[in-house]
């Protein structure tokens, strides 16, 4: 265990999945097919009960690993209006610092379907009272949105004195998409829209370069390394990111087991040729972005707080259990 570690980029929507997530039936060879036959029909078949058992499930076996705040990006296209309350919720349950968005897309339901996940960003973000989470304004990555909606939602971030949360350049698709709508490259189609808000997540950058990474951070914009996300998903490594002292670290919906992600940045950092300091500060930026966000330093889960969350694993994983077939009968159908 690793105590201290924000996990500065996740999903607690897939909480669920070790508990028999069925595999495709066509085994996806790229990126986009990962996310389209696995992660956009889970998503989709989300529904109150089995995000709030998903969330509840994650964020316990956070608070018990030692994890010191999470920073979550979500995503249930059927189930938006009021989404972020569940997790809100959980993470109020177990005590652990939060900061959660919905990341609006276009992908279902085009512009109407980004319209409510803003909807639902700026609603949590003006009703929370919560005083261990914060909100953000999220978009899932700027390949499934049009030039309107990251205008939009920068403008919504300004106006709620809040930040973006975006996926940024995690595959070359993400690129190969910026420069065919006439952009140099994602940060550049950002940067037109308005998007780059100081104090704003960016996930991945993995085919980002070092120019591009620079710009992020005389933005004050922040960029978060999910290495084992990355090597499962063969995307590639990151080694523009060396180009910013503000990137931290992030599992994007593996567990928030920190000593884990933190060994597989390591042993990848060190196969790639990755200086070994600069990599071991990533926790450290990580701890410095939470801040940001609740404008001064968060205290982790405390003792009283991890033996709660571990009286509870019991109970909260007998429900995952017991909901979470009914999510993947859903998925098949879908
Ligand atoms: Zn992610």
């Amino acid at each position: 265990m690793t105590a201290g570690i924000v996990n500065a980029h996740t999903h607690l929507y897939s909480g669920l999945a070790p508990f028999g997530m069925p595999t495709p039936a066509i085994a996806p060879t790229s990126f986009v097919q990962i996310l389209e036959r696995i992660w956009w029909r889970l998503d989709r078949a989300l529904d109150a009960a089995s995000l709030a058992a998903s969330a509840e499930l994650y964020v316990a076996e956070a608070v018990a690993a030692g994890c010191a705040g999470l920073i979550d990006h979500h995503e249930s296209p059927t189930f938006i209006d009021g989404s972020l309350d569940v997790l809100a919720d959980a993470c109020a349950r177990f005590g652990m610092p939060a900061v959660l968005c919905y990341g609006a897309t276009e992908r279902n339901r085009g512009r109407a379907e980004a319209a409510a996940g803003l909807a639902e960003c700026a609603r949590f973000a003006r009703a929370n009272q919560r005083p261990g989470v914060r909100p953000a304004v999220g978009l899932h990555a700027s390949f499934t949105v049009s030039d309107e909606t990251i205008a939009e939602a920068a403008a919504l971030a300004r106006t709620l004195g809040s930040v973006l949360h975006v996926h940024v350049a995690e595959d070359g698709a993400d690129v190969a998409d910026a420069r065919a709508r006439g952009y140099a490259g994602v940060i550049d189609r950002l940067a037109r829209h308005g998007a780059l808000v100081a104090g704003s997540i960016f996930a991945h950058g993995v085919h980002l370069t070092r120019a591009e990474v620079a710009a992020c951070a005389d933005a004050g914009v922040w960029l978060v390394q999910n290495p084992r996300s990355n090597r499962g998903n063969q995307v590639g490594y990151p080694a523009a990111l060396a180009a910013s002292p503000r990137v931290a670290l992030g599992t994007d919906g593996y567990p928030a087991a920190m000593a884990d992600e933190q060994a597989a940045l390591v042993e990848l950092a060190a196969a790639h040729g990755d200086d070994p300091a600069r990599v071991a500060a990533r926790p450290g930026a990580g701890a410095l972005l939470l801040a940001e966000r609740f404008g001064g330093p968060v205290a982790p889960p405390d003792a009283a707080a991890v033996a709660r969350a571990t009286a509870a694993l019991p109970e909260v994983r007998a429900r995952a259990r017991e909901v979470a077939p009914a999510l993947w009968a859903r998925m098949a159908a879908l």
